[in-house]
């Protein structure tokens, strides 16, 4: 997560620590759509689906009404492919409201300069845009012709307009593994941030994109410590916490990372308004309090290490504290504010 203002801090841990203390779930991602403008090699959507049932923004007011997350992620699919997007989170979050943060997750193909600007008066905290390759390859792996350089004239743009919203978020597969720091020099390049994430079997069913050869193993620990020295002396330019970084690591060499905590800190709403604990597992559940009966203390899942997953695994005390000690450090050793990740 980028770098909260003082005013997001203080309505994150004002309202989420009763909120967690009462048993709701830290995050909730709204999943808009299942439809996407892309189709990629490491994932299970692609392809807009025609006559898909959604809610309408109303209903989305509903739902925070009843889940009261402070940290909302708007998923897809891709979710600006919604014309009422706008709308959506303004239920989700009413005008002058400081929480929930909103992270709009987007590939950027349908971004202009005037829809992020909607989306940042619609009360967007950040703009989460996947990058999988530092050039044309994304548009292969993506299946979407001309995206990298959509991306690559209209990011620098949108970052030179100097909010410190955007980051990159890449998913790392045995495919762009050798890429992380080129990927990260592209961040750096265009002016924003990024984060990492890893590749799970779960969405595809596919092994040849993860990483488990010892060979490769090899490879993407000089990778990632490649990406920690860079890391110490670029303050801000990667968001993962160092952990997550360990742990994206350890998720390839085991496979699993156990226990989990979805459907207790965070959760998924599909496009039709249903509850489920994560978006790799298909039983759609009516209430929060179904889950909790019937998921959460059942769950022996490991098989994915996804961002929100990652940092939620951990109790939102526990990463309040997280954010307080490398704010600390990183101000004193910078002279800057730092960010969560
Ligand atoms: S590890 Fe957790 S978030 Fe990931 S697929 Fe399993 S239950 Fe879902």
């Amino acid at each position: 997560m980028k770098k909260l203002t003082k005013r997001e801090t203080a309505g994150i841990l004002s309202k989420g620590i009763p909120a967690y203390l009462l048993g709701y779930p830290t995050a909730v991602s709204f999943e808009m759509t299942y439809s996407c403008t892309g189709n990629c090699h490491h994932c299970n959507m692609g392809g807009i689906i025609k006559d898909e049932k959604r809610i309408a923004p109303a209903d989305y007011g509903r739902l925070m009404h009843t889940l009261k997350p402070v940290i909302v992620q708007i998923s897809g699919g891709e979710p600006l492919l919604r014309d009422d997007l706008t709308e959506v989170m303004r239920a989700i979050k009413p005008k002058g409201c400081s929480t929930p943060y909103l992270i709009v997750v987007t590939n950027g193909s349908l971004l202009t300069e005037e829809k992020y600007l909607a989306l940042r008066e619609a009360g967007m905290g950040q703009l989460s845009v996947s990058l999988c390759f530092p050039d044309q390859r994304h548009d292969q792996w993506r299946r979407v012709k001309g995206l990298f350089n959509h991306l690559d004239t209209l990011i620098p743009k949108l970052a030179a307009l100097g909010h410190d919203d955007i980051v990159l978020n890449s998913a790392i597969t045995r495919e762009n593994m050798p890429y992380i720091m080129d990927l990260t020099r592209t961040a750096e390049r265009w002016g924003v941030s990024i984060s990492f994430s890893a590749y799970s079997v779960l969405r595809t069913g596919d092994r040849s994109y993860t990483i488990e050869s010892p060979e490769d193993l090899k490879k993407l620990r000089a990778q990632l410590d490649e990406l920690r020295s860079y890391k110490e002396n670029n303050c801000g330019r990667i968001q993962n916490a160092d952990f997550i970084i360990e742990g994206t690591f350890d998720f390839f060499k085991y496979g699993e990372i156990k226990p989990c905590s979805a459907g207790h800190h965070f959760l998924v709403v599909t496009p039709e308004g249903y509850l489920k604990p994560c978006s790799m597992h298909d039983k759609e559940y009516t209430s929060l309090r179904e889950i909790k009966r019937t998921f959460v203390p059942n769950n022996d899942c490991g098989g994915c290490y996804v961002s929100i997953r990652s940092y939620l695994d951990k109790s939102l005390p526990s990463m309040v504290k997280e954010y307080f000690s490398t704010h600390s450090i990183n101000r004193k050793k910078n002279g800057r504010a730092a960010n969560v990740a």
